[in-house]
C-alpha cells in the first residue's frame, strides 16, 4: 500500500494549559494541563436546603460529577455550606463544591469565612460584581478572599450578563474604526476581554495564575466555538467549557455535544459543564451522563462499558435485541460504582448487541463481547462472540438471562484478577 493511501488515526489534539488545583481535604481535582477533562454540574436545590442540597450533590457526584457548583446567593445561603460540606463528609463524598456567586459575593465571601473555607472554588461573574467604582473594589474583595483561604476562582463571563460597561465601550471604539467589525465579533471579544482583564487584576492582587480558570459562555454553538478558539489563542489558563442555556432534551443534549466535541477534538477544554434544563421529572444527573458521554464518545476518557446496538430495521421483527441492550446497558451502569474499585480497567469494556446476521458477527467480534440475535428467517440461534472469537450459540427463552451471565463471567475472568480490593 502507498504511504499516501494511509489515513491518519483521528485523536483530540491537546492545547497546552496551566494545571490549577482544585482541593478538599485529601481529595485533589486538578484541572488542565496533563490532567483529563474534568467534569462539573451544578444543583438547581435551594442552597438554604442544606439536606436536599447535600443529597443532590451526592447523586451528581455519584453519577460523576468532579465538582460541584452550588448557589451562594443570600446570606442564608451562605451559612448552608458548611452544613452542606458537613453532611457530605459525613456521608463520605469528599467532592470539592464551587460557590456561584453574584451581586453580592464579595460581601458573602467576607462575611461568612465558614462558607469561603468550606467551598474549593469561586466563580466570579465579572459581569454581576458591580458597576463603575464599585467594580474594582468589590471584585477585589472577591479575589482577597481566594487569596487569603487559597482557592481556585473561575472568572465566568456569560453573554447574558456581559459587562456592559465593557460592551458600550468596545462597541463605541469599533464605530470609530475606519472598517468597522460587525457586532458580533465586537461581542466575542468583548466576552474575551472582560474574562481576560479581571484575570489580570486578580494576578495584580495575588492571585497565582494557576488559581484562574476561565470561561467565555454563551448559547449558540457557532458563538461558542468561536469565542473558545479565540480565548484559546489568547491565554494558557485552563478553560471551563460549556454552552450555556443549552436548553432541554434531545436538543440541548445535541447541541451541547455538538459544540464541546468541536472544540475538546482541537483540545480546547480542561472541564465541561452540559447546562440542560431537566424534563419535568427528570433527574438532575442527566447533565452529569451527558457530560460523560461526550468524553468517552470522544475517547478522552472512560467511565462505564460501552454497548454497541443496531437501530433495528425490516430484519427485526421483535423488540429482543432492544430490550437485551437497554438491560445489558443498565446492568453494567448500576453496578459501576462497586466495579470501579472490584474490576479496574472495566470501564473500557466493550458489549455488543446486534439485531441480526447482517452486521452481528461482525460488530460483535470489535467488541469484547458480543451477541448477534436472530432477525428475521434466521434460524433461532445466537452467537455469542468473546475476545474477537465466537465462543457459544444460544438458543431458546433464556437467552437474555444467559448472556448477562456470560458477560458478568467475563468481566469476573478479565478484570477480577486486576483487583485490588
Ligand atoms: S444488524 Fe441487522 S437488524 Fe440490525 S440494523 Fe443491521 S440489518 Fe437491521
Amino acid at each position: 500500500m502507498s504511504d499516501e493511501l494511509l489515513i491518519a488515526h483521528a485523536q483530540p489534539a491537546k492545547r497546552v494549559s496551566r494545571q490549577a488545583r482544585v482541593v478538599w481535604g485529601s481529595r485533589v481535582v486538578t484541572v488542565g494541563g496533563d490532567a483529563p477533562v474534568r467534569v462539573q454540574s451544578m444543583t438547581n436545590t435551594d442552597t438554604v436546603d442544606a439536606v436536599g442540597t447535600a443529597i443532590q450533590v451526592k447523586e451528581l457526584a455519584i453519577a460523576g460529577s468532579e465538582m460541584v457548583r452550588i448557589t451562594v446567593n443570600t446570606p442564608e445561603a451562605a451559612e448552608a455550606v458548611p452544613y452542606i460540606r458537613d453532611q457530605l463528609d459525613r456521608m463520605g463524598i469528599d467532592v470539592p463544591l464551587v460557590g456561584d456567586f453574584h451581586y453580592n459575593g464579595h460581601r458573602l465571601l467576607t462575611d461568612y469565612p465558614s462558607m469561603a473555607q468550606a467551598l474549593s472554588k469561586y466563580r466570579i461573574n465579572p459581569g454581576n460584581v458591580g458597576k463603575g467604582d464599585k467594580r474594582d473594589r468589590q471584585f477585589g474583595q472577591m479575589i482577597e478572599a481566594a487569596v487569603k483561604y487559597d482557592k481556585v476562582v473561575r472568572i465566568g463571563v456569560n453573554w447574558g450578563s456581559l459587562d456592559q460597561e465593557l460592551l458600550a465601550s468596545m462597541m463605541d471604539e469599533n464605530a470609530s474604526r475606519a472598517a468597522p467589525w460587525d457586532a458580533k465579533q465586537v461581542m466575542y471579544q468583548a466576552l474575551i476581554q472582560s474574562a481576560l482583564t479581571s484575570a489580570d487584576v486578580a494576578r495584580e492582587m495575588g492571585l497565582n495564575p494557576d488559581q484562574i480558570i476561565i470561561s467565555c459562555k454563551v448559547s449558540g454553538v457557532q458563538d461558542l466555538i468561536s469565542v473558545y478558539r479565540g480565548l484559546a489563542r489568547r491565554c494558557d489558563y485552563a478553560l471551563h467549557l460549556g454552552l450555556t442555556e443549552a436548553g432541554m432534551g434531545t436538543k440541548g443534549t445535541v447541541a451541547s455535544a455538538v459544540a464541546l466535541s468541536v472544540l475538546l477534538q482541537e483540545g480546547i477544554g480542561d472541564t465541561i459543564r452540559v447546562s440542560l434544563t431537566p424534563q419535568p421529572g427528570e433527574a438532575r444527573t442527566q447533565e452529569v451522563v451527558v457530560a460523560l458521554e461526550i468524553l468517552q464518545a470522544l475517547g478522552l476518557r472512560s467511565f462505564n462499558p460501552s454497548v454497541t446496538a443496531c437501530p433495528g430495521c425490516g430484519r427485526t421483527t421483535s423488540t429482543t435485541f432492544q430490550e437485551l441492550a437497554k438491560q445489558i446497558d443498565d446492568f453494567l451502569r448500576a453496578q459501576m460504582p462497586v466495579w470501579k474499585a472490584r474490576y479496574p480497567g472495566v470501564e473500557t469494556m466493550k458489549v455488543a448487541v446486534m439485531g441480526c446476521i447482517v452486521n452481528g458477527p461482525g460488530e460483535s467480534k470489535h467488541a469484547d463481547i458480543g451477541i448477534s440475535l436472530p432477525g428475521t428467517g434466521e434460524a433461532p440461534a445466537a452467537p455469542v462472540f468473546i475476545d474477537g472469537e465466537k465462543a457459544m450459540t444460544l438458543r431458546g427463552e433464556g437467552i437474555a438471562q444467559e448472556f448477562h451471565k456470560i458477560v458478568e463471567d467475563y468481566i469476573e475472568r478479565r478484570f477480577g484478577a486486576a483487583s485490588t480490593v
